[in-house]
């Protein structure tokens, strides 16, 4: 069903203050598919995720490294599809993808298909800010972040059992180009700071089985992220081939800007409007009105959020 109340979140009334809204990937989790330990763990993840992001920003520091280190920490947890624990591709390699965007400027950066680099959102914000371009890919990219000095790993450190556990059953099937029910786990940050700045990061190792050097929303400005301080700060994540042919996070920020509409509302219809066309999925939004959002046609959502004078809230599945 699309979009009950339960899967939105409202929180708006900003007074200068600072919010964070994050998301571990959206899927058909539900609570016979998930286990008590992995309900834990996840929310125990999540909730880290926030602190990391909210001790920045209720220090006055910026969206932009609130956004980076919240992801950062995601990349870092082996239960999140970015990073470590990443999907593993057709032929059994892990290639990963991140994106990051500054409302203020409206700078960004963006690699795909990397494979050495630890972090790959770091690495999208050295493309940002230590480059001239917006995007870059493959051995090129872990060549960037190499003569920027960001850490490097050798491609197994990504790598986990149950990832290749997935992975075999993947293969043991033979069919299908990919399988969406086989990848929980993108991750997100969206943030706005206390100089009313936002700020979005998107990681990813994307869809199990992915081949032929397939690339989804979550590096692609304006599918996957974007962030501009007149409207919004918007993650995506789910199946990454109709978030890109909508363009869904720059169209929810267009929408929100040029017709004036809620972040919710213009979240709610790019959803909407995301079902009609097959896919599955969801957004987090905040924005300069202080609204922390999500909107999500699946089943289930890691995702997870704190403002200034909001308590620290995370959720998994649509009904709560
Ligand atoms: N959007 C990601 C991709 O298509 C996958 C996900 O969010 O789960 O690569």
């Amino acid at each position: 069903m699309l979009n009950p109340d339960s899967a939105t979140g409202h929180e708006t009334n900003r007074e200068g203050g600072w919010r964070l809204v994050i998301h571990g990937g959206a899927g058909t989790m539900s609570r016979d598919r998930i286990t008590p330990e992995q309900d834990r763990e996840i929310r125990v993840a999540l909730g880290r995720a926030l602190d990391a992001g909210s001790a920045i920003l209720s220090k006055g520091g910026s969206a932009l490294d609130a956004v980076t280190e919240s992801v950062k920490v995601l990349e870092d947890d082996p239960n999140f599809n970015a990073g470590r624990g990443s999907v593993l591709t057709y032929d059994g390699e892990i290639e990963l993808d991140a994106s990051i965007m500054d409302g203020r400027t409206r700078s960004a950066g963006a690699v795909a298909g990397v494979s050495t680099t630890k972090n790959p959102v770091l690495l999208a914000r050295r493309v940002m800010e230590a480059s001239p371009h917006v995007f870059l890919g493959r051995k090129g990219a872990d060549r960037f972040a190499m003569e920027q000095g960001l850490e490097q790993v050798d491609p197994s450190y990504f790598e986990t059992p149950e990832r290749r556990r997935q992975w075999q059953e993947f293969r043991a099937r033979k069919v299908g180009y990919f399988d969406v029910d086989m990848k929980y786990g993108t991750v997100g940050a969206v943030a706005l700071d206390k100089e009313g700045h936002v700020a979005a990061a998107t990681s990813t190792g994307g869809l199990t089985g992915k081949r032929w050097g397939r690339i989804g929303d979550s590096p692609v400005i304006g599918a996957g992220t974007y962030a501009d301080d007149r409207a919004c700060a918007i993650s995506a994540t789910g199946a990454g081939e109709y978030f890109i042919r909508l363009g869904v996070a720059h169209e929810i920020c267009a929408r929100a800007r040029l017709k004036g509409e809620s972040l919710q509302k213009a979240a709610d219809m790019v959803i909407a409007e995301l079902t009609e066309i097959g896919g599955i999925g969801g957004v987090i939004a905040t924005g300069p009105q202080g609204e922390m959002i999500w909107s999500f046609n699946a089943p289930g959502m890691y995702r997870g959020r704190i403002g200034s004078s909001q308590p620290k809230q995370v959720a998994i599945f649509g009904d709560e």
